[in-house]
């Protein structure tokens, strides 16, 4: 039986995973390695709490696990704790899948230097419970600057101006709940360095941000008449008549959306915490400032390099998910898939396509491979002093939020903290060891 490692359980790995498993082609046992005892990766770290139905994909994901053949290896991070190098030799082949883990820099006055000042990543994995995710002081927040007009800002911007009693619902952790709970937040300038017809936000997601109930939208930077919507694409035309439709009729709100066009911040400003953002127009050249307490830039992600593996431009080079050398020729045994192949962009769907391009190219090379005598990865990760969590350590953490959240008439709460979730994963190792 060959053998396939997976670096990262998000879904273009737990796809490939899965796709593997049901492959007929070579008989494969695959491995899969993440840094968290958490699969799933942006679907649980990312996609948004209140976007339940998406969150549902996580049970076609977990299919993956089914198969006795697939193995679970958390936390353990490839790169410090394991060198791809290592695992190249305890596996026939290995798929990294690791995502983008990092983000974009704007490269303006204080951006790195002041508080309140961070990228919707951070944000994003604070609300999402994440375990790395540092904790946010919210409540004396009345102004935000939200930087960046791509599905990411829209969910930030609507996390920051929604009504946490309707987020009570979803899984966020009761400490995030809390926090949210305390906030005051009045405005949120959402700001775009083009016009709205070249937004890459999406026509669902901008309208259940125009529709969130006492909140009003201003429009600023743009003028929506002297767009020809019928020169637009489906998507662009839908978002200019339904920002249209909101400042057309506009709402009595306690909080205000102000939609900024045709502007780049130039300056965060601040002694020690942020106190305004200072825009240019990119149309005209003037420049106005708003008053802001937090300001979360949300311009893509971007990737981490691996030791010893080929990376440009966040991406690992591949060609086909095979990957590749500056000279284009590819590295025997080494694949890749979704974010970290093609880079920060694409809905979850988008990774089962692109894995089963990598998948396929993988099987065809495996059939072809010479037999190596392959190390034993369980050997190697006691040889590094690594205790791997399991498929196992997962579903008991999975069952107690699903237990917390019943206690608050929820589908599950999750556990954020990483003393928690390690508590969860020793308990069972410390008792199956005594
Ligand atoms: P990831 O999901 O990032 O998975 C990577 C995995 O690798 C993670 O589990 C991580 O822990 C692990 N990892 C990272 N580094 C290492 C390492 N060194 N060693 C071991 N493991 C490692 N798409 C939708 O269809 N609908 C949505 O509503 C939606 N919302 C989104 C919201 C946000 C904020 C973001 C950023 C994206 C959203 N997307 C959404 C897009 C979707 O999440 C991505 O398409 C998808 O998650 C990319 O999958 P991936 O497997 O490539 O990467
Ligand atoms: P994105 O869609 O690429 O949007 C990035 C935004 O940042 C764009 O508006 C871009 O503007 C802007 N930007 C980039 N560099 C900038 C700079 N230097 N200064 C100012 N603005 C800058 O990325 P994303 O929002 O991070 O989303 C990533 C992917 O996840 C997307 O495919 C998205 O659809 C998906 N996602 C989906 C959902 C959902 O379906 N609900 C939710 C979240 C994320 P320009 O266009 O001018 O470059």
């Amino acid at each position: 039986m060959r053998r396939v490692a997976i670096v990262g359980a998000g879904p273009s790995g737990l796809y490939a995973a899965g796709q593997l498993a049901t492959q007929t082609d070579v008989e494969v046992a695959v491995d899969i390695y993440d840094r968290l005892p958490t699969p799933f990766g942006l679907l649980r770290y990312g996609v948004a709490p209140d976007h339940e139905s998406v969150k549902s994909v996580a049970k076609t994901l977990a299919a993956a696990f089914d198969s006795p053949h697939v193995r679970y290896f958390g936390l353990v991070e490839v790169g410090t704790q394991v060198r791809p190098a290592q695992l190249l030799e305890c596996y026939d082949a290995v798929i990294y899948a690791y995502g983008s883990e990092n983000d974009r820099k704007l490269g303006i006055p204080g951006e790195t230097e002041l508080d309140g000042s961070r990228s919707a990543r951070e944000f994003v994995s604070w609300y999402s419970g994440h375990p790395d995710a540092h904790a946010q002081d919210l409540d004396t927040v009345r102004n935000a600057v939200v930087v960046g007009v791509g599905n990411v800002a829209v969910d930030v911007t609507r996390i920051l101006l929604k009504d946490p009693e309707e987020l009570s619902v979803t899984d966020m952790p009761e400490s995030v709940l809390a926090e949210l709970r305390r906030t005051h937040v009045e405005n949120v300038w959402l700001v775009g360095r083009r016009g709205p017809e070249n937004a890459s936000f999406t026509n669902k997601e901008l309208r259940e941000l125009l529709e969130l109930d006492g909140v009003d939208t201003e429009l600023v930077g743009a003028d929506l008449t002297a767009i020809d919507v019928d020169l637009l694409d489906r998507k662009a035309r839908s978002n200019v008549e339904s920002i249209a439709a909101a400042i057309a009729e506009p709402k009595q709100g306690k909080r205000h959306l102000h939609l900024v066009f045709n502007h780049r911040p130039v300056a965060i400003k601040g002694v020690e915490g942020v106190t305004g953002v200072e825009f240019e127009s990119n149309l005209d050249g003037s420049r106005f400032e708003v008053p802001a307490d937090l300001v979360l830039r949300s311009i893509g992600y971007f990737g981490n390099p691996l030791p010893g593996v080929p990376f440009a431009d966040g991406r690992i080079p591949n060609l086909e998910g095979r990957v590749t050398e500056e000279d284009g020729s590819s590295r025997p045994g080494e694949y890749v898939t979704g974010w970290i192949k093609r880079g920060p962009s694409g809905l979850i769907g988008a990774n089962r396509k692109d894995s089963a391009e990598t998948v396929a190219h993988l099987v065809a090379d495996l059939q072809q491979m010479p037999q190596r005598v392959l190390a034993d990865p369980e050997e190697l990760l006691v040889e590094r002093g690594i205790k791997a969590s399991s498929l196992a350590d997962w579903r008991r953490i999975d069952e107690a939020e699903i237990a917390r959240g019943d206690l608050r008439g929820r589908e599950r709460t999750k556990i954020e903290a990483w003393h928690d979730l390690l508590d969860l994963v020793f308990a069972e190792q410390e008792e199956a060891v005594g």
